[in-house]
Formats: C-alpha cells, sequence, structure tokens
C-alpha cells in the first residue's frame, strides 16, 4: 500500500517525504507522534494572536542555494539579518563578539590598538574560535579572549550544557567564533529568514501531495515492529523504504542505557505592554538561570501583535521522563561510542535509513538537515 515510510514530519522527514512522493512517485505514510506536523519548527498563534515558536526561536539560515530554492517552493520570505546581543551588567554587547563590541567594552585608545592587533594577526573578517583565540600567546589577545571567555561563553556554557567550554566539543563553541569585522549578524549566510507566514503554513505545503499521507498522535512503535531483520507494519511485513528522523535508542528500548541529550525548559509569558526588550533575541551569558530570552515580534516581523509574547530557556539534562524532548545531542566520545552500538542493531534491515537531528546524533541546522534528507530521497530514487 505504502512505497516509503518516513516517521517524523520535521524538516527532515517533511523533505524527505516530498522528493519521494514526487520525484519518484512514491506512496509516503508520515508517522508523527506529536498532534502538529512541523517537528521543531513548529509555529503557531499563541491566544493573544502572536506568532510564537513552540520549541525556541528558529531562523532559516543558509549558503545553499538548493536548499533555499527547495523550501522556497513552499514559502515566501520574511528575510533579515539576524542579530544578537548579550546583557552583560548594564550593556547590551553584539555576539557573536566583533570589533563593535571591542569598541564597546575597552576604551577608544585601547579598542584600536586591541582592533589592530587581531585584524594583523587574523586578518579581516575572518573568524576565530573561542578556544583558538584563547591559545594566542600576545598577552592583548590573551586579554581579549579572556574577556569573551568570562562573558560570554563560560557561564551560558555552563547553563547550556551543565560543562564547561573546555568539557564540551570545540565545535559547539566553534559555531560561535569571535569575529574580526564590524558585522554584527549572529549569523554569516546569505540568507537570514523566517517563512513569511510562518514555518507550519511551509510544511503543510511541502506535505500537501496527493502521495503523501500523514498520520498524526501516531508513536512508530504502536504500527511498526522490527524483528529478525524484518520490519512489519500493522502485522504485515513491509518492504519499502523506511526513514526513521526519532531517537535511535527509543526505538530500541534504550537496551544499552539512555542516550545522553540536553533539554530545555520553555517559559511563555505574554506582556501587556508593546515592547519587552526591542531586540528578538537576548543572551544571558553571566547572570541567571535561563540562557536568552526571545521576544517574537522581533523574530518574526509580525505588525498586527497586540502586547508582545517572550519565552526563556531553561536547560536541563534530559532523563526520558514523560513530556520531555531531546534537544541537543551531547557530542563525546563515550556517547558517539555509545550510539553506535545502537547503529550497529539497525544494520540487519536492509531498507531502514536514520536521518536527521536524533536519529543521526548530530547537530544539524535547519538547512544541512534539508540538505542531507534530499541527498537521501535522491540516493533512494536511484534504486
Ligand atoms: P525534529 O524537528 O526534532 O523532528 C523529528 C520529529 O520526529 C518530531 O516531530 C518528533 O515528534 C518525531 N518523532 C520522534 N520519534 C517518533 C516516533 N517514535 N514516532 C513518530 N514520530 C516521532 N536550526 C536552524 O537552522 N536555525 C535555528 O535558528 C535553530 N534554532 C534551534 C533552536 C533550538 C532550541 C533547537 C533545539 C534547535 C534549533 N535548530 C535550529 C535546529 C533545528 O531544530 C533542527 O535542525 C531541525 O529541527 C532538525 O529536524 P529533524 O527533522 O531532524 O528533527
Ligand atoms: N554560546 C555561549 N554564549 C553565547 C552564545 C553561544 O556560550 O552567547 C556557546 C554555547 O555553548 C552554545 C554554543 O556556543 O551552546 C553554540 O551556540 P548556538 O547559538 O549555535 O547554539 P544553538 O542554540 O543554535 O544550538
Amino acid at each position: 500500500m505504502y512505497d516509503a515510510i518516513v516517521v517524523g514530519a520535521g524538516i527532515a522527514g517533511a523533505v524527505a517525504a516530498r522528493k519521494l512522493a514526487e520525484e519518484g512517485n512514491r506512496k509516503v505514510l508520515v508517522l508523527e507522534r506529536r498532534s502538529h506536523i512541523g517537528g521543531n519548527c513548529y509555529d503557531a498563534k499563541d491566544e493573544y494572536g502572536i506568532l510564537i515558536h513552540e520549541y525556541g526561536p528558529h531562523i532559516f539560515h543558509t549558503e545553499d542555494e538548493e536548499v533555499r530554492a527547495f523550501l522556497s517552493r513552499f514559502t515566501d520570505w520574511y528575510d533579515f539579518g539576524h542579530e544578537v546581543v548579550a546583557r552583560v551588567g548594564d550593556q547590551l554587547i553584539p555576539v557573536p563578539f566583533n570589533l563593535n563590541t571591542l569598541h564597546l567594552v575597552y576604551d577608544e585608545e585601547k579598542a584600536k590598538r586591541l582592533e589592530e592587533k587581531l585584524i594583523a594577526e587574523y586578518g579581516l573578517d575572518s573568524r576565530v574560535p573561542i578556544m583558538k583565540l584563547r591559545e594566542n600567546e600576545d598577552p592583548d589577545v590573551r586579554e581579549i579572549a579572556e574577556y569573551v571567555y568570562q562573558n560570554v561563553f563560560l557561564r551560558y556554557t555552563m547553563k547550556q550544557w551543565g560543562q564547561t567550554p573546555e568539557e564540551i566539543s570545540p565545535e559547539v563553541t566553534g559555531r560561535v567564533p569571535v569575529v574580526i569585522s564590524y558585522d554584527n549578524r549572529y549569523f554569516k549566510d546569505k540568507y537570514q529568514s523566517v517563512p513569511l507566514h510562518g514555518f507550519t503554513p511551509m510544511f503543510e505545503k511541502m506535505l500537501e501531495h496527493e502521495n503523501i499521507e500523514v498520520w498524526l498522535n501516531t508513536d512508530c512503535t504502536d504500527v511498526l515492529t522490527f524483528v529478525d531483520g524484518k520490519i512489519y507494519f500493522q502485522n504485515e511485513e513491509f518492504t519499502g523504504d523506511l526513514i526513521y528522523t526519532g531517537a535511535l535508542d527509543e526505538l530500541f528500548d534504550c537496551r544499552f542505557g539512555r542516550l545522553p541529550y540536553r533539554s530545555l525548559d520553555f517559559r511563555f509569558e505574554h506582556l501587556d505592554r508593546d515592547s519587552f526588550q526591542g531586540h528578538s533575541v537576548v543572551n544571558y551569558t553571566v547572570s541567571e538561570d535561563y540562557t536568552r530570552i526571545t521576544e517574537f515580534k522581533y523574530l518574526t516581523g509580525q505588525q498586527d501583535a497586540c502586547g508582545t509574547t517572550i519565552v526563556r530557556e531553561y536547560p536541563f539534562a534530559y532523563t526520558g521522563a514523560k513530556g520531555e524532548i531531546p534537544y541537543y545531542a551531547i557530542l563525546n566520545e563515550e556517547n558517539e561510542k555509545l550510539y553506535r552500538q545502537y547503529r550497529k542493531l539497525t544494520e540487519e534491515f536492509s531498507k531502514f535509513h536514520l536521518l536527521g537531528r536524533l536519529a543521526e546524533y548530530k547537530y544539524y541546522n535547519i538547512d544541512a538537515m534539508a540538505k542531507k534528507a534530499m541527498e537521501l530521497a535522491e540516493n533512494l530514487l536511484k534504486h
């Protein structure tokens, strides 16, 4: 009845499903355990009519023309240069730390001198991970590195990961390098946008195809079983492709122990005033228990909002308790070894494909995820 089953209606599952349905004329069933599509990109209006991102602020940013073009078939965009500031004492400073930030935190003469040094050392427009900058032996550069480490990274990272920047994978802090330029934008990508009418309508259009059926409120384990190298769908052997975008340990009852994740508690608040912080995202890098506050109207560009809605993010260690959501894989050798143990269990199923931030236990942005999904679908269509 179905040629392919896709577990999860996030960006990975939705892109793969559309490609298989459209380019291969495959009949695709998408199983989604939540009551909505979109995965963590899901957005909706709250009771005050303000468009919020239920699972934290999402900005689609990319350099990839192919991904941008593919998604543009399902939405127009609200393009903007996403800027983030960090609250440090009384100041709001641009993050990533850049030459504008340098001039805010040091007096004119010192800032000029340090700026010349940074440019001479790394070149204008370069991007230097904080852990690299800290290795520099020049006392002036070290001073900047120490400032950035203490005021931007240390406490935020402790909150987000429960570990110091030294203890986590350098890839993670490397996502927000020190930028030797006057560019205040958080990302350097050519395209930085949110879908003009929200992510959810974009997903609706993507999944709206005669060859795609979506079952919401359906955990795949309710309808799929895996026995002796065979996959059964509603008790009948299923021989089509199965794309799985959920957490891999869950599929095997966590038999080797849980894969560690960080989770987030999103606490929303609506305020009966025009503006709360005047910025889309303010990071709290030296104080508070939450990592950041997002004020949605500045992220989505919504003009007709009455009042304003904000969300604070409180990180915690995922335990697997009901209602908790695993958001961030914790990348280290030990966890990746455990992940590989689970992945080995999938090898006996020949048409079983792991895709997505959870299933691959990786740190993917939306664009990279969409790209991976496009490539997987294209590969499957060759057979
Ligand atoms: P998901 O979006 O998690 O989708 C997986 C889906 O599978 C979910 O809907 C889930 O319910 C479903 N599922 C799982 N198990 C089962 C099961 N057993 N049965 C049925 N369904 C199941 N990226 C950016 O590019 N820009 C950003 O600004 C950005 N901000 C982010 C902010 C936060 C707080 C977080 C956590 C991530 C952010 N990301 C951002 C990353 C982005 O969310 C991911 O790249 C993207 O959501 C990954 O898509 P996915 O389809 O792999 O996973
Ligand atoms: N980070 C930080 N301070 C900041 C911003 C980021 O310490 O103001 C660190 C933190 O460890 C974070 C990592 O850099 O987890 C990556 O940040 P990014 O914004 O890319 O994380 P995302 O929320 O997008 O996953």
